[in-house]
């Protein structure tokens, strides 16, 4: 929704430009996914010992493709599937505002390349956030056979810009992309809420309807696998459409943002900084992007 440019404001990414994108400083897409596939390799593929050790937290009972697999000896549920996941922000953008400020075209509007993103009240950085469960995700996507890539190499870098960072999902064809925040809004503001493109005339139109499709089935596990309320200040029951993020207007390939809850949030701050929370996010973010790809 075109919510009001206060609450907009507020929003994670939102602030300057968008929580979504990246690119001035040089990750490549190639370089994309250091963490995510060494972990992943440690974990022998099919691993119910990875998908166990994710689930075992939390959702228990969320049976896993590779899971599936592992005892039926059939290909992993996310076999030839690909997926792009963007850790909002970086953890070094502070340090070049320059490069992070460079206005650039996201179709709608011009907007700044990247921001810093927010923080809890105790200085624990979105950014730091989104790369941990970002490659939480990657690990438990490839355990199930997916290929994964990211749109950053590590969080002390900067940037890349948000166009850059919908380019990287474009290049890599991938069958879902998901870029995961988390809110800076008013302490008493709590929820999570999940971001989906609109139509704009442009690149982004023929995918916007399979992205409305994958926004529903990760709001859906995220609400069931975290415990988390929908958003009480975005959106209509956790969902809100958007023409004015780059990292959704220029994906060529379904796409969405996660805005995990806000880091301003006394009782989700504590949560996101436990790990085993952040373990929770990861497999309900994995548990939702399956569900869509395998519809
Ligand atoms: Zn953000």
């Amino acid at each position: 929704m075109r919510a009001l440019p206060a609450t907009v404001l507020a929003a994670c990414g939102l602030i300057a430009s968008a929580c979504g994108a990246p690119a001035s400083g040089g990750v490549t897409a190639g370089q994309a996914a250091p963490a995510a596939s060494s972990p992943s390799s440690e974990s022998s593929k099919g691993s119910s010992t990875s998908t166990g050790a994710s689930t075992g937290t939390s959702s228990t009972g969320t049976s896993t493709g590779a899971e599936q697999a592992a005892t039926s000896g059939a290909a992993p549920a996310l076999s030839g599937k690909v997926v792009v996941i963007d850790p909002g922000h970086n953890g070094g953008n502070h340090r070049d505002p320059k490069a992070v400020n460079r206005k650039v075209n996201v179709l709608t509007q011009w907007k700044a390349c990247d921001t810093t993103g927010t923080a809890t009240s105790g200085g624990y950085s979105e950014a730091a956030f989104t790369w941990d469960v970002s490659t939480r995700l990657a690990k438990i996507l490839k355990s199930r056979g997916a290929r994964v890539k990211l749109t950053r190499a590590g969080n002390d870098g900067v940037g890349p810009c948000i166009t850059e960072r919908a380019a990287i999902g474009n290049r890599a064809k991938a069958d879902a992309a998901i870029s995961v925040h988390a809110d800076g809004s008013a302490p008493a503001n709590h929820g999570f809420h999940v971001i989906m493109p609109r139509k704009i005339n442009g690149p982004v139109d023929p995918v916007v309807g399979d992205s409305r499709a994958l926004g529903l089935a990760v709001r859906d596990s995220f609400r069931r696998g975290t415990g988390l309320p929908y958003s009480t200040y975005i959106g209509s029951r956790a969902l809100s459409f958007r023409d004015d993020l780059g990292g959704l207007n220029l994906s060529t390939v379904p796409k969405i943002f996660v805005e995990c809850g806000n880091m301003k949030n006394a009782a989700e701050a504590a949560k996101f900084q436990d790990p085993a929370f952040r373990q929770k996010i990861a497999v309900a973010l994995a548990n939702g992007l399956q569900h869509y790809l395998k519809t």
